[in-house]
């Protein structure tokens, strides 16, 4: 079966076409600019990048050049658009409207309809482009939700200590997001410990990239996640600045004159490594300033480095132990620095790497970091989130 997972953001569209025979990516590629000047597609196949320019109003253009490129003569991969077995949608926020992924008929729909606020950047993109596929293509459409994995957290990991009745009117309270990171990676990591006959029962996963959010993953099942109720809690990141004193808030909108939605895209947009270091919400770029001899690029790299170890300590107690550390990520599949120096002095908690295997990790495989005598193991896992919506997919509709 061909599966075509989809990933809508507000203005582009991402998308992969998987032969789930032997899980290989057939093509991909990405629509950005939907919906403003300069549209265009991005398709690549076969080690190849076709680029087209063209005009796009909305969600329901984007996905008809990409049924173009899917089916060009010249570069397209499938005959016809039947050869789709299903479409697998990311969405972001399913509030507590869905705890799982789910095919999409009329009653999902509706649900679905109901959230779209829940996340205002995210959800009506998804809602847009799936509609769209509904009226394009004629398969099963299965939702797959970045909160879904969080979804077992206990009441007292993910309540927010308001008033109970406002909580149950406005359903406010930590949801995560990255579940089908952390899902994917911690799967992997137990594939990979029950091999070695090593225990897997206590799991902590570090999806670091532009956004990075840390999980508790206790016997398979989230117990604890960083983010919360929004993208915005836990740890600092790209351009957000993570936790923050609620009361500061007012504080810092009186200080910048700002009403609440510009205090919000402040926080998620101004703020996190490029606010505080005035350098660039890369991490790269910031590790680059710090080799210059930048301050304030320490400081935020120290701030991120802390907060880690911070989620860490606390996820062991939480958790009552620790068997495993995984970065994932696009600074923890990549940033050895980060990784070694978060792990630094974990010994009493029972972490030691290797620095050697640590520093010459190959990219794009599972590689275990730890030093021979770490009783805690500490992995390197290219996260797949496509694969986790592909298989997801896949497995919905197969029982249908
Ligand atoms: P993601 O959001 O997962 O795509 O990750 C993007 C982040 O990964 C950016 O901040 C990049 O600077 C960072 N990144 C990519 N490659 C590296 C690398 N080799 N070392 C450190 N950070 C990296």
């Amino acid at each position: 079966m061909k599966i075509l997972v989809v990933n809508a953001g507000s203005s582009s569209l991402k998308y992969q076409l998987i032969e789930m025979t032997d899980e290989e990516v057939i093509c991909k590629g990405t629509v950005e600019c939907i919906g403003i000047d300069g549209s265009n597609i991005c398709h690549k196949v076969n080690g190849k990048e076709y680029v087209i320019e063209k005009s796009l109003a909305n969600h329901t253009d984007a996905f008809n050049l990409v049924m173009d490129c899917l089916t060009d003569k010249e570069y397209g991969s499938i005959k016809s658009p039947k050869e789709i077995g299903a479409i697998g949608h990311r969405v972001v926020h399913s509030g507590e409207e869905f705890d799982r992924s789910t095919y999409v008929d009329a009653e999902a729909l509706k649900k679905l309809e109901s959230i779209v606020n829940l996340a205002p950047l995210h959800n009506p993109a998804s809602l847009a482009c799936l509609k769209s596929c509904m009226s394009i293509v004629d398969c099963p459409n299965v939702v797959v939700f970045d909160t879904a994995f969080h979804s077992t957290m206990p009441d007292k990991a993910k309540m927010y200590g308001i008033p109970y009745e406002d909580y149950k009117a406005s359903k406010i309270r930590k949801y995560g997001f990255h579940g089908t990171s952390h899902k994917f990676v911690s799967q992997e990591a137990i594939k990979y410990l029950k091999s070695k006959g090593l225990p897997c029962s206590k799991i902590v996963t570090c999806h670091l990239g532009n956004g990075s959010s840390i999980t508790a993953v206790k016997d398979g099942k989230c117990v604890d996640t960083s983010m919360g109720m929004t993208p915005l809690e836990g740890l600092i990141m790209g351009t957000r600045s993570g936790n923050i004193d609620p009361a500061a808030v007012e504080m810092l909108a009186n200080f910048k004159g700002m009403n609440l939605k510009e205090i919000s895209n402040y926080l998620n947009k101004k703020s996190g490594f490029l606010g505080v270091s005035g350098v660039s919400s890369d991490f790269r770029k910031l590790c680059e300033a710090i080799g210059n001899g930048n301050e304030r690029a320490k400081l935020a790299y120290d701030m991120f480095n802390y907060q880690i170890r911070k989620f860490i300590g606390s996820y062991a107690v939480a958790m009552e132990g620790l068997d495993c550390i995984v970065f994932t990520g696009g600074i923890g599949e990549n940033g050895s620095l980060i990784r070694r120096t978060v792990t630094e002095n974990m010994e009493f908690l029972g972490v030691k790497i290797d620095g050697s295997v640590n520093d010459n990790a190959p990219r794009g495989t599972l590689v275990d970091i730890s030093a021979k005598d770490s009783k805690v193991r500490v992995l390197v896992i290219p996260t797949n989130e496509e694969l986790v919506i592909a298989r997801d997919t896949k497995e919905i509709v197969e029982a249908l």
